[in-house]
């Protein structure tokens, strides 16, 4: 695939965005600043639409036509005072009274009251689409802004989410995401946890450096990543509605990881977007323009989402997009599923 993108120079940069080996401009947490211009260009998947006027061919699993790949950070297990006060005052206005209570007592009534505790409800949601995810978890001890929790105390729930065929994957932690020896400790600590081997990871607030994020996590063992989108923005971050094997321009060779591109943040999509409707039209588009180039399309949800009253349209965005896609008879499933197919095709 790389000889073929490489006769293509203007593809070829794209593909390797060879523009963010030497970033001039990063945001406050380190992350390639896009210009608008380079935003617009996100919505159309360049790169994965030269490779098919190339000839490449991508079958699924009972000849779907496309893949979704569902995806939940587990960033909150407990949530924050700032959230309970939003949640409580946003049932209170919709005079749901006992909710209201609910949002701010359950610390009261114990941990696993938490109304983010809320992975099990995710997964029946998602099952009722013949839909799976990965929920990718912490196993940093710190954060620049809150504790978050201890991933021992999730064993149970962890257990629950593997024996049901869902993914668990690491979140690297903030700080780690450019420091290998971090993030193998992470590593070990959840596959410990989990009692076996991760395949998949994304990182926290979407830290990344290209390439140097692919090859730290290639050395620690990860099989994919799925962390190369646009934090502030929704969409193809380097022209690819497919899954790649990311190419060292410094090294001039393959790295040995593949990159599920994410294309539509929950937080970034609501940010870009000034309705739900807007909302919708958008993510609407890029799930349009994954069938038909036959791709996947990478989402990112949140779980606190699920579990606040401040979130229902982020949440019945969400729903939409698992009807629609169920009705379009698409592959929703999770990273590792992805992986494994990809990984088998050829
Ligand atoms: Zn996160």
């Amino acid at each position: 695939m790389h000889e073929l993108l490489k006769q293509n120079q203007k593809i070829w940069d794209l593909f390797t965005r060879k523009e963010e080996y030497y970033p001039t401009n990063l945001d406050g947490h380190g992350r390639f600043l896009y210009d608008e211009s380079a935003l617009e260009q996100a919505f159309e998947p360049k790169v994965s639409i030269y490779l098919l006027d190339q000839g490449m061919e991508i079958e699924y699993p009972e000849n779907k036509t496309f893949a979704v790949c569902l995806t939940h950070d587990v960033d909150d297990i407990y949530p924050p005072l700032s959230h309970s006060l939003l949640s409580s005052v946003n049932c209170l206005k919709n005079l749901n009274f006992h909710d209201s209570v609910t949002h701010i007592l359950w610390k009261f009534r114990g941990k696993e009251h938490s109304p983010y505790f809320n992975l099990s409800e995710i997964m029946d949601l998602e099952a009722k689409f013949g839909a799976k995810s990965s929920f990718y978890f912490i196993a940093a001890e710190d954060d620049p802004i809150r504790f978050r929790y201890y991933i021992e105390d999730m064993e149970h729930n962890l257990g629950e989410i593997s024996d049901k065929g869902w993914e668990v994957g690491l979140h690297g932690g903030y700080y780690s995401y450019n420091n290998p020896e971090a993030i193998k400790k992470e590593k070990k600590r959840l596959e410990a946890v989990l009692g076996k081997k991760l395949l998949g990871f994304r990182n926290h607030y979407l830290r990344f450096r290209t390439p140097d994020s692919w090859e730290i996590l290639a050395d620690v063992g990860f099989r994919y990543d799925s962390t190369y989108g646009l934090q502030n923005s929704v969409g193809f971050r380097n022209g690819m509605c497919h899954p790649f094997r990311p190419y060292n321009l410094k090294k001039n060779r393959e790295i040995k990881i593949l990159e599920i591109p994410l294309v539509i943040m929950d937080v970034a999509l609501f940010t870009v977007s000034k309705s739900y409707e807007e909302a919708w039209e958008c993510t609407k588009n890029l799930i349009d323009t994954t069938e038909k180039l036959n791709g996947v399309i990478t989402l990112l949800w949140h779980n606190f989402v699920f579990g606040c009253s401040f979130r229902k349209d982020w949440v019945r965005l969400y729903v939409k997009v698992l009807q629609y896609c169920y009705g379009k008879g698409a592959w929703m499933t999770s990273g590792d599923e992805i992986y494994r197919w990809w990984e088998n095709r050829s």
